[in-house]
This record gives structure tokens, C-alpha cells and sequence, in this order.
């Protein structure tokens, strides 16, 4: 997810959101969380990704219009773009570490934006009201200087990454699955993992930082819980502000992280059953695809298609959620 410096996030940009993308209106890309394919009406899966927990905590009724209504939601240049810039970033790996040069990588975006527009046609809307090419050209380059910018932050030539978009999966005790697509997984001769994301975006101030590493969290716990091991250090890669966020997470860090995600899933539940799903205004409402059906901005949500039960707390519970 980008970062904002309004303390919570516009669409995610990354793979990592690639793996349960924002919904789009063409063929579903590939997925980490089907619940986000278009198409009919569904009832929530017992899974939740990063992503999908950071819609819920924003606003619960956008998490409905996603996972449950799947209504369709148009691609964006900035999320577009992470997606594009991320895999110039995996891809370059590729090649030999002595390679793996700026130079290198900036070529590899052509390319990359052919594959990109292959796999996910309707990404080529974008562009379809530029005939000259023109706003195409500067997306593009804004692309380059992106991905030109992560070697002021990181030297691929010295990485050897252990795994790259790592899609990872883990059931908690409670039956609840968590899922997700990890950027890059680093592991030293000594056994210690690092967790790294790239971000598109510029990072967040300091006092919103642990909004930006929820889903960091998130992706220490499912590796906790996989391989028993707790990673040595969580790092974001803001290629949009030339800044690493980094965190060394600690047990009771991810056990904090696993109530919440608990307890987020029990409201998800209580609103599954009720049809209680509140809208939660805030400045990314903006961002949101889904004014026209939002009552917050005069709109009508779809009738509801699920089987209700009378509402309960669910609705006071919606309102307390939060990444921390
Ligand atoms: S417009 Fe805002 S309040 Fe309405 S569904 Fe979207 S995010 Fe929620």
C-alpha cells in the first residue's frame, strides 16, 4: 500500500496488493486472496491478506464492495505503476549480481509494461485517451527514475535474495488463514530472515509508521507461524521518497499483531451475518471507486446478498478497528 502522510493508505501498489489487487474491471489478475475477483456476490472466505484487513480497518463498507459485491473497480496509473516498478525489481535478479545495474533496470521497464499489459489487458485504459503517446512517456518515466531511485537505498549487486514475490499462507489455531505475496525475502548465512516491501509511495511521517507496519506484521506472523521463526527485521523500501523504514519485530509484537487480526475477523463475521457494514468517511474516501454506491456521498449500496440475522454490537465494534 502507498503510504500517505495521512496516517492510513491509498491503493496498494505493490505486488503484495498484486497479490489481492484492488478489484478491476477486466480479467482478475492473479491472486493471494480470491476474494477480490470480480464476479458474483460471495461470502467471505476464513482468510484474510494485509490488504484486505487494511480495507475493513478503513471502512468497512468498502471491504463489502470488494469481497463481497466484487463490484468492479477501474486501474490506476499509481498502482499501475507500483506494479510495473516491482517487477523491474524482481526481475532483475535475474541477471548475474555484477548485472544488476541501474542502467540495467531502466531498460528492463518496456518490457515490463508489454508483459504487464498482456497479462492484465484492461491496465491499457489507462493510456487510451493519449493517442501521441505523450502521458504514456512521462508515466513511463516516472517509472525509471522510481526504480533508478532504489539503488541510492539498496545494492542489488550484494543481494541474494532467498525468495522472491513469496506467496505465503498459514492457518491460525482458530481456523482463520492468513495470505499474502512478500516482495523479497533476504536470509543470512546465519539463518536470520529479513521481510522487505517496496513502496511506490513516500513514507509516512514517524507517528503513522506502525500503520505502515501492519502489514509487515502481518507477514512476520504468517512466518512465524510457518517456520517458527520470527524474522530479525521488517523493511519498507519508499522508492517515491528515497527512504527505509525498518522494525525488528519481536514475539509479543506478532502475538499482538494475531488478537487483532482475531478480533478483526470476528467483526468481519458479526457484519458477514448482519449485513451491517458502516461506511467510515475519511480523506481516502477520495481514492475509493465506490462513491456512487456509498450513502456517505448520496449513493445506494447494491441489495445486500447474503442471509441476515438481526444486527447486534457488530456495528459499535466496526468502529473501534484499527492497524495498532
Ligand atoms: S466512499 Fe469512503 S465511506 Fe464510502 S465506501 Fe468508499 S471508503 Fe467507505
Amino acid at each position: 500500500m502507498e503510504t500517505s502522510t495521512e496516517g492510513a493508505s491509498r491503493p496498494d501498489s505493490s505486488p503484495a496488493a498484486a497479490a489481492d489487487p484492488p478489484v478491476t474491471a477486466g480479467p482478475a489478475a492473479a491472486t493471494a486472496d480470491t476474494a477480490v475477483v470480480t464476479g458474483a456476490p460471495a461470502t467471505p472466505p476464513a482468510s484474510l491478506s494485509p490488504s484486505r484487513a487494511s480495507d475493513f480497518m478503513q471502512c468497512p463498507l468498502l471491504y463489502r464492495f470488494r469481497v463481497i459485491d466484487r463490484l468492479p473497480e477501474k486501474p490506476s496509473e499509481a498502482a499501475t505503476r507500483g506494479t510495473l516498478v516491482h517487477a523491474v525489481l524482481e526481475r532483475l535478479f535475474d541477471a548475474p549480481p555484477a548485472e544488476r545495474t541501474a542502467p540495467r533496470a531502466k531498460a528492463l521497464v518496456p518490457g515490463q509494461w508489454d508483459r504487464l499489459r498482456e497479462s492484465r489487458p484492461e491496465v491499457a485504459e489507462l493510456f487510451a485517451d493519449d493517442p501521441e503517446g505523450e502521458r504514456l512517456a512521462r508515466w513511463l518515466a516516472e517509472a525509471e527514475r522510481l526504480v533508478e531511485r532504489w539503488f541510492t537505498l539498496e545494492d542489488p549487486s550484494r543481494l541474494e535474495p532467498a525468495e522472491r514475490e513469496l506467496f505465503v499462507e498459514a492457518e491460525l489455531d482458530s481456523g482463520l488463514r492468513l495470505r499474502g505475496i512478500i516482495d523479497r525475502v533476504d536470509v543470512a548465512p546465519t539463518g536470520e530472515v529479513r521481510i522487505v516491501d517496496y513502496k511506490t509511495g513516500k513514507a509516512p511521517r514517524p507517528e503513522y509508521a506502525e500503520g505502515a507496519l501492519f502489514q509487515m506484521k502481518f507477514y512476520a506472523l504468517v512466518i512465524w507461524r510457518l517456520k517458527r521463526v520470527v524474522p530479525r527485521r521488517l523493511q519498507l523500501v519508499y522508492l517515491g521518497s528515497g527512504d527505509v523504514l525498518t522494525y525488528d519485530p519481536v514475539p509479543a509484537d506478532l502475538e499482538r499483531v494475531e488478537r487483532k487480526l482475531l478480533a478483526l475477523w470476528d467483526a468481519i463475521r458479526t457484519a458477514t451475518e448482519t449485513g451491517d457494514w458502516r461506511p467510515r468517511p475519511t480523506k481516502l474516501c477520495g481514492w475509493c471507486d465506490h462513491q456512487a454506491h456509498c450513502p456517505e456521498f448520496g449513493g445506494t449500496p447494491p441489495p445486500y446478498p447474503l442471509p441476515v440475522r438481526a444486527a447486534d454490537s457488530g456495528g459499535a465494534q466496526q468502529g473501534r478497528m484499527g492497524p495498532d
